[in-house]
């Protein structure tokens, strides 16, 4: 969207103060992040921007509470977003397929190293807690010609990694035969990406074959990070059942050892959800030991929260907010602790670190922030600011926050 205002003479501004116009891209996916979106239409009103355009899944599935808020102009679902400029600037939308696709860096701090490029929207699966799917409709990718147009243009761009992402990535080319093995051999066949990075892999989407990806006797796989995200949402198969999940404990299991087995030291991170409805004490310490046993490199836990018009919301036995929370801190420790001996393991190593943030720290020189190719993070100093590189870091020890603190070799 940025480009394209761009590409039709809009500048972007840092400072919400200066903005003519803003444009609230809305999350729904807990209760508490529709609330933040609300807040942030709140605000920037507040700052004084008077034409607030807001899309996304919230404005989707609540357009009239969107366009009550003060200073929304316009409310534009879903499903009219590729639409958005073209529709606001009145222009035909064919104006920006002919523009080349610059990716110059978005002013402001947050500078991006990392590109993440949709290549997937919707979902064809029903978990029953999920509104993402119905806000976002069924399952579509986009081209393999059009995703490697926008990777060349981010590696123009200076971006020294690319993250794949997708509401549903591992569905990705379903629609047209192909799976996201396809896409992913294409782009580090056709590109010099240094450093490619899968988000959020839903674990039924996945065989053992996949993981030959990484298989290190194929030069490319050391451009694909030893990382996979995939959401187990709980260890319970009976909780599972319910959330109308295509896994089992079992298979999860299994799939996860095929990954150890094939990529060595690879991260395996996840997301949770604590106090489903309907999960029991039982439930919830069988979960809890599966957390235990699967070793995770770390993860998010979300405290579930009722979406309407989702099916888990209509369960009867939803559980008490304050257990789901007791819940939530417990998982949170569990996948602190395993995040933390996983950390553990690669002190004394040196890996390659990509810097993502630099501020300098007078006489001693600047203090780096960055990410390693297993997903630690890591902070060094250096005596200049190393912005965007990717450098050989010793690892020492653990500092604050999870961050490993390194040296430059
Ligand atoms: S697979 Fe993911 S996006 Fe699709 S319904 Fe389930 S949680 Fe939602």
């Amino acid at each position: 969207m940025a480009r394209q205002f761009r590409a039709a003479g809009h500048e972007i501004v840092t400072l919400t103060e200066k903005a003519d116009l803003a444009v609230v891209n809305t999350c729904a996916v807990t209760n508490e992040a529709a609330a933040d979106s609300r807040a942030k239409i709140r605000q920037i009103g507040r700052a004084g921007v008077n034409e607030i355009v807001v899309t996304g899944c919230w404005a989707t599935l609540q357009p009239q509470q969107a366009n009550d808020l003060p200073n929304v102009l316009r409310v534009i679902p879903n499903e009219h977003k590729d639409g958005l400029v073209s529709g606001l600037l009145n222009l035909p939308s064919e104006s920006f397929d002919l523009e080349p696709i610059a990716r110059e860096p978005l002013p402001g701090l947050h500078h991006r190293t990392r590109a993440f490029i949709k290549v997937q929207d919707g979902c064809d699966n029903r978990c029953t807690f999920c509104v993402t799917t119905i806000a976002r409709g069924d399952g579509r990718s986009r081209p393999v010609a059009e995703v490697l147009l926008d990777v060349q243009a981010a590696l123009q761009g200076g971006s020294k990694e690319i993250v794949l992402t997708g509401v549903h990535l591992g569905s990705w080319g379903q629609e047209f035969g192909h799976h996201l093995r396809d896409l992913i051999t294409a782009i580090l066949r056709e590109t010099d990406v240094p450093r490619l990075r899968l988000s959020s892999l839903e674990p039924w989407d996945l065989s053992a074959e996949f993981f030959a990806l990484w298989d290190a006797s194929s030069g490319s796989a050391r451009r694909l990070m030893p990382h996979l995200h995939l959401p187990l949402q709980s260890g319970c198969a009976a909780t599972l059942k319910r959330m109308a999940r295509k896994t089992t404990p079992q298979s999860f299991r299994e799939l996860v050892s095929a990954a150890r087995a094939a990529i060595p030291e690879v991260a395996v991170t996840t997301d949770i959800i604590a106090g489903f409805p309907g999960e029991t004490d039982e439930e919830f310490a069988e979960s809890l030991a599966f957390v235990h046993e699967m070793d995770f490199a770390g993860g998010h836990v979300f405290t579930y929260s009722p979406r309407p018009g989702t099916g888990a919301a209509r369960l009867r036995e939803q559980v008490k907010p304050a257990l789901r929370k007791k819940r939530n801190h417990i998982l949170h420790d569990a996948l602190e602790e395993s995040a933390k001996s996983y950390r553990q393991k690669f002190v004394g190593q040196t890996m390659s670190v990509l810097w993502e943030s630099t501020s300098e720290m007078g006489e001693w020189g600047w203090r780096m922030e960055g990410l390693t190719e297993n997903y630690l993070r890591v902070t060094a100093m250096a005596p200049s600011p190393r912005w965007n590189e990717i450098n050989e870091i010793r690892l020492n020890n653990e500092g604050e926050a999870g961050k490993l603190c390194g040296t430059l070799k």
